[in-house]
């Protein structure tokens, strides 16, 4: 909306008719302390404003406008009579939007100037709406991020806490298990259900471990205690393992593993271990899973756990080292966290190595690492 303000109801009239004509909406006010009342309760676009008026006149009510942090924006346009000097004019009205017309008022350049201060105010709204829409954008991501940030810090604390807890119970009864099971005889029908109690406690000691684990690398906490240590020899616990648990597998090794690596032995057993747990895991129809040891460029070792299982269709390769992944078609049918393979990933690049997986949907996957073969001090350093 235009204000006119003028103290001849006839010159309001006469601009109200001009510009309403050419659909600009006007309001008038018959005095400048009438103007500023307005003012103060409306938003204008523009303000026309005589200069010459009894009781305050044009330049004073700009004046008071310029005070205004609601209205000191608002362009002026100052009807004068033609000798006034523009630098007066604009005195103590600093916005910038000012112009005047001189009287006997020329309809067309009011209205090309009407046009002009309204289109930029037309643009200045639509960039102050833009600026203010884009700040509470930001502070509402800001909230978000921080609040995000809080929840996910809860989380994590939930976590580590969770699992310490469960950890020492755990231990335990594990350990009470194992007597039990010591104490009972072969030909003893109990026997087996203990043993079947003593998988389920290691397969949630398992998971306790991993959840430790992954707390301690989001806290940077996961430590490694690096030395010279016999590959060949680590790489036969893991198998060992994995037949005790897994009878009905195959595992066969194929390639000579009898090299000195520089590293923290548990944690490269870990390693070995989760790929092969996942091998014979994701492999429910086939039970063979062969391990490929190679030596690469002649100073790293590269090792392959392949197996022959549900595979991994392409578009989730690239994401099964992330932490929570899992393929969301197999999730269901396989029990899991989603950790595993993202503690490996920590474990190999923390060893300054390299992993990755090859796999055809329906023929089985090829999880491979390849480390540094070790030539390291021979001292024990704890990183
Ligand atoms: P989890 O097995 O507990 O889900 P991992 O981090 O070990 O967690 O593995 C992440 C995901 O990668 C698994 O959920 C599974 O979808 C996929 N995956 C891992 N190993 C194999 C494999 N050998 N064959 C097919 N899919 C696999």
């Amino acid at each position: 909306m235009i204000l006119i303000v003028d103290d001849k109801p006839e010159n309001i009239f006469s601009l109200k008719t001009i510009l309403e004509l050419h659909a600009f909406p006007t309001d008038a006010a018959l005095s400048g302390e009438e103007a500023l009342k307005k003012i103060l309760r409306h938003s204008y676009a523009l303000i026309i404003l005589d200069v010459q008026m009894p009781g305050m006149d044009g330049f004073e009510v700009a004046e008071a406008i310029s005070g205004y942090s609601k209205a000191r924006d608002i362009p002026i346009i100052f009807l004068s009579a033609a000798s006034t000097d523009k630098k007066f004019i604009t005195k103590g009205y600093t916005s910038g939007g000012v112009d005047y017309i001189t009287k006997p008022v020329d309809p067309d350049i009011l209205l090309l100037k009407v046009k002009t201060f309204y289109r930029l105010y037309e643009q200045n709204s639509e960039l102050n709406r833009i600026h203010a829409s884009l700040r509470s954008e930001i502070e509402f991501r800001k909230k978000a991020e921080a609040e995000l940030k809080d929840a996910v810090k809860k989380k994590d604390e939930f976590i580590s806490i969770a699992s310490h807890e469960l950890k020492t119970p755990l231990t335990t009864i594990k350990a009470y298990l194992q007597l039990l099971d010591r104490s009972i005889d072969g030909n003893d029908p109990t026997k087996m259900y203990m043993e079947r109690a003593l998988v389920q406690v290691r397969k949630l000691d398992n998971l306790i471990v991993d959840l430790l684990d992954l707390s301690k690398i989001e806290s940077g906490k996961l430590k490694f205690n690096k030395k010279i240590f016999n590959f060949e020899k680590t790489l036969s616990n893991a198998i060992e393992m994995i037949r005790q648990t897994y009878p009905e597998y195959q595992i066969i090794q194929k390639g000579d593993a009898e090299v000195n690596l520089y590293g923290d032995e548990m944690r490269i057993e870990q390693v070995l271990i989760n790929y092969l747990t996942n091998a014979v895991k994701y492999s429910p129809d086939n039970k063979e899973v062969h391990i490929g040891i190679s030596s690469r460029e002649g100073n790293r070792l590269f090792v392959q756990v392949k197996d022959f299982g549900i595979g991994i269709p392409k578009d989730h390769q690239s994401h099964i080292f992330h932490k929570f992944y899992r393929v969301e078609d197999s999730a269901n049918r396989f029990q899991g966290l989603g950790i595993g393979l993202y503690i490996c990933a920590e474990i190999i690049r923390r060893h300054e190595g390299e992993y990755g997986v090859e796999s055809e949907p329906g023929q089985g996957s090829a999880f491979y690492f390849s480390i540094p073969v070790g030539s390291q001090p021979t001292e024990t350093v704890t990183e």
